[in-house]
């Protein structure tokens, strides 16, 4: 999807980066990601966090979402697992 072709209809038509959002009654938010460093810590549990956003096919409509900061997830994910083996 990132190279301008939809997987699933082949066109070309494709709305890149849009925001995804999360809505509620008072506010917007952009919808995020996120991992714990320490999920078992009672406090600083090390949240990271990253948004999201999509491509989206402007013929059928497919969407894919793509973190924003994959490589700093990834980092924490594996700080977490190594907080979890001990
Ligand atoms: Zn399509």
């Amino acid at each position: 999807m990132k190279d301008g072709i939809c997987p699933k209809c082949h066109s070309n038509k494709i709305v890149s980066n849009a925001r995804v959002l999360d809505r509620s009654r008072r506010s917007t938010y952009n919808l995020t990601l996120e991992v714990l460093e320490k999920p078992h810590a009672l406090i600083f549990k090390g949240n990271v966090h990253s948004t999201l956003s999509a491509f989206v096919c402007g013929e059928c409509g497919y969407s894919e979402l793509y973190a924003e900061d994959p490589k700093g997830l990834w980092l924490s994910y594996e700080i977490s697992r190594d907080n979890t083996d001990q």
